[in-house]
């Protein structure tokens, strides 16, 4: 079977001259595969049954409109949505089992915020007809003798109450008002007010507004607001972003201690949080905004490690050419034996800001360096960046030389640039888009950022705003490269093309790379040091002189009270249970990070 796809906000057949329509063999043959219609305002139309999947068209469209995608013929059975004609189409769904909680792995753009839609029963699927208006009684039909219908049976006859945490954040403080402690009484229908605040460690923002709310601290109110409904499913899109390590294990903590029993789904493209959570992992895998396509269920160390290797064993399936390898150093470790040139060097530095104080301890990094940045949330880490790219004046201290050129990559990002994604690559670098070169086949195209060029910036969805802004910084011609959490909003694999984005420019233009990230993952696969902040967040800060990476996790880990180990198989780093026996074996050896 095949699924054509077209996006009809790149086709312009008003500035083409048709050429999927002249140039398609079947429609050359006398017959009709592809012609204009009136049902999509006079665009082409791919007629699936008739078109062979030559891909002619796809290779022919000036504007990239077109996917056409040949898949396994028993894909067919498994048809679930599809949004529009000629749309992405999603195949599958997760099996939800009471008193397990299922995590949902894989790539932006391949349905995973359908499925929790169509499970929580706020979209009604189509089974692949976009023109059928089905009713629930219809659904059940279809899913009749299959593992699914009791789930649906229970959904549709109002048996089960859903609540669902939404992935992008930032929509909520635009309408939410309030204090915290108000808003969450508000809402407290398991009367867990007090366990859920001390399982999330909310006391410090317990009576501020939500208007002044950190991105982490309005993370954790509304997966506190979910959890305090009373409900039998329980969805949480993205339930990691903008939150520390320490506050990332107490939100999977909290998640599993308050829905025992219950059913509960979980979309997050943190590994180690998902390998916390979830008993069970779906993978979806796929095209971004083509189709996607839901695995069997595996046991999570299993789910996660067949994702990074890219490979279904029981399906047979396999979905991604490379794998994703952890210990395994992008570009070779620099050779601080060697006289490798200072690029940039700080002394003491300190800085008061109302009730908070930071101190950094000197430190000096080295052309073709990534300086990892590790630490709790408030705890300065942002601070210092800002004070490193001259937006705040230190009260003592400086950096040297002052003036380096500089391209920067801010924490929070406001899409309030007029324009296109064209317009804002092109301003950092006139040639970015020349299809020729390393940067536009690695970083533009693996990011998908060339099939969304002439939409507006401010029409972009939070993962696309972020690799924008993480390319065009990465285009910039600078000395030092600073990125406050680029992973921000990112899947897996775009992490990864991200990352190595970052260490082999900073390698090739003997640049210094600051990058602030709480993916440890990431900080492993690419940090050659790293800065670790303690003290107490919200309060005071202190960031140690860089060390090595080994060291610096060890100290920071220690601190937050975490060890982690190795997989066996991938070479992951995976969290221990506080108290498990190797959790208790690595504190007494002091080796809270295995390398
Ligand atoms: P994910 O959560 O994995 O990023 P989504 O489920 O949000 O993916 O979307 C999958 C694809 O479905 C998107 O790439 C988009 O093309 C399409 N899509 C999502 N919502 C709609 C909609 N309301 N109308 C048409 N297409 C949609
Ligand atoms: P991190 O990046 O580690 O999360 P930040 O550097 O953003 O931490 O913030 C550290 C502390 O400084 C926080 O308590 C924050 O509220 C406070 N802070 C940040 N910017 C300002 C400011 N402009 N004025 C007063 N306090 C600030
Ligand atoms: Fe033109 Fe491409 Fe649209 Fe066909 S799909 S009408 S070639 S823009
Ligand atoms: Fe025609 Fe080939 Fe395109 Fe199908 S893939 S519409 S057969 S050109």
């Amino acid at each position: 079977m095949r699924v054509a796809v077209i996006n009809y906000d790149f086709c312009k057949p008003d500035k083409c001259n048709l050429e999927c329509i002249r140039f398609c063999p079947i429609n050359r043959s006398g017959s009709k595969a592809i012609e204009l219609s009136e049902t999509v305002k006079g665009k082409p139309i791919i007629y699936e049954e008739t078109c062979i999947g030559c891909g002619i068209c796809v290779k022919k469209c000036p504007f990239d409109a077109i996917d056409i995608v040949n898949l396994p013929d028993q894909f067919g059975s498994d048809i679930i949505h599809r949004y529009t004609i000629n749309g992405f189409e999603l195949f599958g769904l997760p099996i939800l089992k009471q008193g397990n909680v299922i995590g949902i792995l894989g790539k932006n753009g391949s349905g995973k915020t359908t499925i929790l839609k169509i499970l929580g029963g706020e979209l009604i699927p189509n089974f692949g007809d976009p023109t059928a208006k089905l009713e629930p009684v219809n659904v059940l039909e279809r899913f009749k003798g299959k593992e699914l219908y009791d789930y649906f049976y229970k959904l549709y006859s109002r048996k089960l109450k859903v609540v669902h945490k939404i992935q992008y954040i930032e929509y909520v403080s635009r309408y939410l008002k309030g204090i915290v402690k108000d808003i969450l009484s508000k809402v407290d229908e398991r009367g867990k007010i007090d366990e859920v605040k001390s399982l999330l460690f909310m006391d410090s923002f317990w009576d501020k507004s939500v208007q002044y709310l950190s991105g982490g601290e309005l993370q954790k109110l509304l997966v506190a607001a979910t959890l305090l409904r009373e409900a039998d499913v329980y969805e949480f899109d993205e339930p990691s972003s903008y939150l520390d390590v320490k506050e990332r294990i107490n939100v999977a903590k909290g998640i599993r201690e308050l829905t025992r029993n219950k059913y509960t789904v979980v979309v997050d493209h943190d590994l180690i949080v998902m390998d916390y959570l979830a008993d069970l992992i779906s993978i979806i895998f796929g095209e971004s905004s083509v189709y996607g396509k839901v695995s069997k269920l595996y046991s999570t160390r299993v789910g996660i490690n067949n994702f990074l290797n890219g490979y279904l064993p029981v399906e047979n399936i396999k979905f991604r050419q490379d794998e994703i390898k952890f210990l395994l150093k992008e570009l070779t470790d620099l050779d601080f034996s060697k006289n490798i040139k200072l690029r940039i060097q700080w002394s003491k530095i300190s800085k008061k800001m109302e009730d908070f104080s930071l101190d950094i301890d000197e430190g000096d990094a080295r052309e073709g360096e990534v300086i990892g940045i590790v630490g709790q949330n408030g705890i300065g880490k942002t601070t210092f960046v800002r004070i490193l790219v001259g937006e705040i004046k230190p009260d003592f201290g400086e950096i040297i030389p002052p003036n380096i050129s500089l391209s920067y990559k801010p924490q929070r990002l406001v899409p309030d640039y007029n324009g296109t994604v064209q317009q804002f690559l092109e301003n950092s670098s006139k040639d970015i888009l020349s299809s020729s070169s390393w940067f536009f086949v690695e970083v533009i195209k693996r990011l998908n950022l060339h099939r969304i060029l002439e939409s507006n910036v401010k029409d972009l969805s939070g993962g696309e705003l972020q690799k924008l802004y993480v390319a065009s910084t990465l285009a910039k011609q600078a000395d030092l490269y600073v990125f406050d959490e680029p992973s921000s909003y990112l899947d897996v694999e775009e992490r990864y093309i991200v990352a190595k984005a970052i260490k082999r420019i900073t390698r090739e233009r003997k640049a210094v790379t600051f990058m602030v990230d709480h993916d440890l993952a990431l900080h492993d696969y690419i940090s050659d040091r790293l800065i670790v902040f303690l003290g107490k967040p919200g309060k005071e800060g202190h960031g140690y002189s860089p060390t090595s990476l080994r060291k610096g996790m060890n100290i920071f880990l220690k601190e937050i009270g975490l060890t982690f180990r190795r997989d066996a198989d991938s070479g992951r780093p995976r969290v221990n249970k506080l108290d498990s026996y190797l959790d208790r074996l690595q504190k007494d050896k002091g080796e809270y990070y295995s390398m």
